[in-house]
């Protein structure tokens, strides 16, 4: 499929090149021109969230972005905007590596270079619970940003289990992060669903510099649901329900080690599910992450085949059990990082 996008980028660089002064150089802009965005999409079908109806829904994600466009009228074009720096910054990277002219929608392999460095975020966490086993202890806070810091650096003890296939593909994504400061509210609400009203409550704290993560009971059996970048300032963070948030005290088997918070910063930092919330033709962006018709559930067997190739059931982006997922891919990586860099939405982080 990406390389269908990357033809006919192709083609329609070589259509423009012909009207175009022989002797007259590229400029950059015309080269930024000629990032394919015809694979781009934002609204997703809730109906594809599922492969069948008794599996569950455990990320709200992509239904909260719905709404955030519908509420939002120019939301789409920014993020739209922020999308083509993400796939110039990786066409860049690409032909200064002597690769093809376009980058299109897959992302690039290999990643991004950059001097970021290791980029870290602050994290402030807003306990609001309604009763005593929602009120997270402090160790159970410290175990989850643990889990943060060894998931994105590749340092997780689980890494290992990768299979062959993958082996290459994973990546140490050179983001950290440090707790900055919890805070606690007592609230009689016991369910707050996934329309923000905890974020109205509660508002974030310094957003354009600090990741806010509400510790809140969701309910309806969501685990949680982060905003992609672009959205309102407001509403910047991710939410997820305590008795999926780090590895000890209030939590509740298969979803118990942290992952939850790792996926749903992966949504934060611009990451979509690894099946691209569609079938086997659309994509999650990303060049090393294999096409995939649905999530998976459970801890599934490998290779799980699905769209004629090996799903990365392993990766944080996928809906696989916390003890079956242990990945982010280069090509992730690099997705991710453009977000921190020049006409990035979260360079707030680094500047
Ligand atoms: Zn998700």
């Amino acid at each position: 499929m990406k390389k269908v996008f990357l033809g006919m980028a192709a083609l329609a660089f070589l259509f423009a090149s012909c009207e175009q002064d022989p002797n007259q150089e590229i400029t950059s802009e015309q080269q930024e021109a000629q990032v394919d965005m015809s694979d781009f999409y934002l609204y997703t079908d809730s109906s594809d969230e599922k492969r069948s109806d008794n599996a569950a829904e455990k990320c709200y994600s992509m239904k909260n972005l719905n709404r955030l466009l519908n509420e939002n009228k120019g939301l789409h074009e920014k993020m739209y905007n922020i999308e083509k720096n993400t796939r110039s910054i990786l066409a860049k990277s690409e032909n200064a590596k002597g690769g093809k002219p376009g980058g299109g929608g897959g992302g690039t392999e290999p990643p991004v270079t950059d001097n970021l460095g290791v980029v870290n975020i602050p994290v402030v966490v807003h306990v609001v619970y309604s009763n005593a086993q929602q009120n997270i202890s402090d160790q159970q806070i410290n175990s989850q940003i643990d889990v943060l810091n060894a998931d994105f650096r590749a340092s997780n003890n689980d890494v290992n289990s990768i299979p062959s296939e993958f082996a290459n593909d994973v990546a140490d994504s050179e983001i950290s992060f440090t707790l900055a400061a919890v805070n606690r509210y007592s609230n009689s609400t016991s369910q707050w669903g996934t329309n923000d009203a905890v974020k109205a409550q509660y508002p974030p704290v310094n957003p354009s510099t600090t990741l806010n993560i509400w510790v809140a009971n969701i309910g309806g059996g969501i685990l949680g649901y982060a905003q992609f970048p672009g959205g309102p300032a407001s509403t910047d963070g991710v939410v997820i329900s305590p008795q999926y948030f780090g590895t000890t005290g209030y939590v509740s088997a298969p979803f118990d080690r942290g992952r939850t918070a790792t996926h749903e910063v992966g949504h934060y930092l611009n990451l979509r599910h690894i099946w691209g919330d569609g079938r086997c033709r659309q994509d999650d962006f990303v060049a090393d992450t294999p096409d995939s018709d649905g999530p998976n559930y459970g801890c599934p067997s490998y290779p799980t085949v699905n769209c004629r190739s090996t799903d990365m059931t392993m990766n944080y982006m996928d809906y696989t059990n916390d003890a079956c997922m242990y990945m982010f891919s280069e090509g992730q990586k690099a997705r991710m990082r453009t977000i921190f860099m020049d006409g990035g939405p979260r360079t707030g982080f680094v500047n």
